[in-house]
């Protein structure tokens, strides 16, 4: 079609089918040669879905400049290992190029047993290091190890080289005065600070000859107070132009930004210009990605002359046929990454560290599992159709099982379609999206304002119960059925309109969700209140805006099971808004005019004329008892249960949708 995206385009001499490429992500599992075969199926998924060129995690060029989970160039069997992954990925019909990097004072000693290395000795906020300043000598052990990495590379087969250099990792902390102190000639002046970059691209150049491909990975922008300058930015890519680079890669912030840059709140193609700018100054492709998760947002930044390729790296995790879809205009097919990090990224920086995985993807990290159709086909009623529903419904019927799903509402979703009203979660409804398209294609019955009773159930050879969670209201808190109380659910809902003076019970994940929501939607309505009494128009009835809002968290650490990705970003929308919050209180009982609570020191009245309670949920089991109704023990059904319905502790959209993907497997 007339998509900017499905042309053509070449890295060097590399030539490639279309403009989509995978962005670098390291999975965790690097260098465990156990994992070997996991990693390579991976990659060949990715092949199978279409990505023009795959670009691994990082592979540190030396020990000090590596970190868990990663591939180190020095070590023997982790060469061994990419010269099988490079002949498989080249076997599979599909392109890698491996990334070099050199992690500098991002290292963590406890991880690579160095201490780490870098420009100056100036301490990481990240890793609460302080890292040794690289003597001349070790600046030439660096430059060799790259130069002899992208030689490594080319013979193993790989198709490129990515040289990392963006992200607040060691090239980057050349380039920036925040972490280059050097008054050698790798530092100081402009043309100091670009020196190493320069410097490893040409002697790459000069080991690998003009034909292999060279990208790139440069920061477009450090977003960190005093950094590089956007002049300065620009003057590096030209340098690295000069020295023989194929490409630039434009990557967005380090990981001690305070800016969000990946999170759900950035809004979808909000960097692009930045990288618009390098292109302009270039004549080399240049290749963006932060929140291009959309073909739309990807479409658009090509159509605006910002890049010459996508490389975004999460829809990858999200939907292993990324690109494929796009090419077969199957907008509608594709699973849309939510930006969440729930799985990813907070698995990967996550303490302690743990593989890769995506929430909306239960296969992301296990596709050396094989996937097959069951050979004796059977009926299976799932019974609720929220995200484990939908899951146990989808994968149950991929496998070629008849499958029916009931769900009481008349909307599917359950407590993934409530969350969708938080800012920053609309993009859940993609999702829903995304399996009713799936459901539909599989043939799955679907049918919503249905509670299917025992006698109806007796119909299928398997049942699985995803009846999901209700909100839990404490039975010993006093007051909590006064009609100034509600729970999350009403709120999120629409069942009950805002208060003016809102106390929010509950300081986890769903109390500060809930907070940020009534603040934003507060937000809008002072604005569209404003709007019209700028302009002298009385509406009949204002936007009812609550004028205060106060969290009362039981634990001092607010909003505790968020993931350390998300979690400081959602705190300063809070604050930001004006939500008030009360850390390390209790609440001992509500009356008609606000709540009781208390700490060591003592009781606190809030006045409020709304108590939304987040305290929590419990499964629903109410089916237990209709699927429990037939006569003897024969008669009664066995179901299998999966997600909130077999354990409610901790809303968890990613155990369920996994559990659910598990069971259906299993069937
Ligand atoms: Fe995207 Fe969330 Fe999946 Fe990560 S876990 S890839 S952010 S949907």
């Amino acid at each position: 079609g007339s998509s900017l995206l499905l042309q053509r385009g070449t890295i060097g001499t590399l030539a490639l089918d279309h403009r989509i490429l995978m962005g670098a992500m390291h999975l965790g599992i690097e260098g465990d040669r156990r994992e070997l075969d996991q990693l390579a199926a991976f990659y060949e998924e990715r092949v199978r879905g279409g990505a023009a060129l795959i670009i691994t995690g990082h592979a540190a060029v030396l020990p000090e400049g590596g970190g868990h989970g990663m591939f180190c160039l020095t070590v023997p069997d982790h060469r061994d290992q990419l010269r099988e992954l490079a002949g498989r990925i080249r076997a599979a019909g599909g392109k890698l190029a491996l990334q070099l990097t050199h992690t500098g004072r991002y290292a963590r000693s406890a991880e690579t047993g160095l201490t780490p290395k870098a420009p100056s000795a100036i301490a990481s906020r990240l890793t609460r290091e302080t890292p040794e300043a690289m003597t001349a000598s070790d600046i030439a052990d660096v430059k060799e190890a790259f130069a002899e990495g992208a030689r490594f590379a080319r013979d193993a087969g790989f198709h490129a080289i990515e040289i990392m250099g963006s992200e607040g990792y060691l090239l980057n902390e050349f380039m920036s005065p925040l972490t280059n102190a050097r008054e050698d000639e790798y530092g100081g002046t402009l043309d100091g600070r670009i020196r190493l970059s320069a410097e490893v691209v040409a002697g790459i150049r000069a080991r690998v000859g003009r034909e292999f491909p060279v990208i790139f990975r440069m920061s477009g922008e450090d977003v960190m107070d005093g950094s590089t300058t956007p002049d300065e930015t620009l003057a590096l890519a030209r340098a690295l132009e000069q020295s023989g680079a194929d490409a630039l890669n434009v990557g967005i912030g380090w990981h001690e930004s305070r800016l969000p840059t990946v999170g759900a709140t950035v809004p979808s193609g909000a960097f692009a210009h930045i990288v618009g700018a390098v292109r302009a100054a270039v004549g080399i492709p240049v290749i963006g990605a932060n929140r291009l998760h959309t073909p739309e947002a990807a479409e658009q930044a090509l159509a605006r002359g910002d890049m010459d390729f996508v490389a975004p790296a999460r829809p990858w995790l999200a939907d292993a046929a990324f690109a494929r879809k796009i090419a077969q205009s199957d907008r509608d097919g594709l699973n849309l990454c939510l930006a969440c990090n729930q799985a990813c990224l907070d698995h990967a920086f996550g303490n302690p560290r743990k593989a890769v995985a995506c929430l909306v993807n239960p296969r992301t990290g296990r596709e050396a599992e094989p996937f097959v159709p069951s050979d004796a086909p059977i009926a299976v009623a799932v019974v609720g159709g929220g995200v484990a529903g939908l899951q146990a419904a989808k994968t149950a019927a991929e496998r070629g099982h008849a499958v029916t799903l009931f769900e009481a509402r008349d909307r599917l979703g359950g407590q993934f379609l409530l969350a969708s009203r938080i800012p920053s979660k609309a993009v859940f409804r993609e999702t829903l999206r995304y399996y009713a398209v799936a459901l539909q294609r599989l043939g799955v019955a679907v049918r919503t304002g249905t509670v299917p009773s025992a006698e109806e159930l007796k119909a299928f050879d398997r049942v699985v119960v995803a009846t999901g969670v209700e909100p839990y209201v404490p039975e010993q808190l006093e007051g909590a059925d006064l009609s100034l109380v509600c729970t999350y659910a009403d709120i999120l809902s629409g069942a009950r309109a805002f208060g003016r003076k809102v106390v929010i019970v509950g300081g986890g994940g769903i109390g500060s969700d809930v907070a940020h929501y009534m603040a934003e939607t507060a937000a809008l309505g002072q604005d569209v209140n404003a709007f019209f009494a700028e302009r002298g128009y009385a509406p009949a009835s204002a936007h009812a805006v609550p004028f205060g809002i106060t969290l009362v968290s039981r634990s001092e650490k607010v909003a505790k099971g968020v993931g350390p990705t998300t979690r400081w970003v959602l705190l300063e929308e809070l604050k930001r808004r004006g939500v008030e919050v009360l850390k390390g209180y209790r609440c001992r009982a509500i009356d008609a005019g606000g709540v009781w609570v208390e700490n060591e020191a003592g009781e606190r009245f809030l006045e409020a004329d709304q108590v939304v309670l987040c305290t929590g949920q419990r499964s629903r089991t109410d089916w237990a008892e209709w699927l429990q109704a037939g006569e003897g023990d024969a008669e009664r059904l066995r179901p299998d249960v999966v997600g909130g319905a077999s354990d409610a502790a901790e809303l968890n959209a990613a155990r369920a949708i996994r559990q659910a993907y598990e069971l259906a497997k299993s069937l």
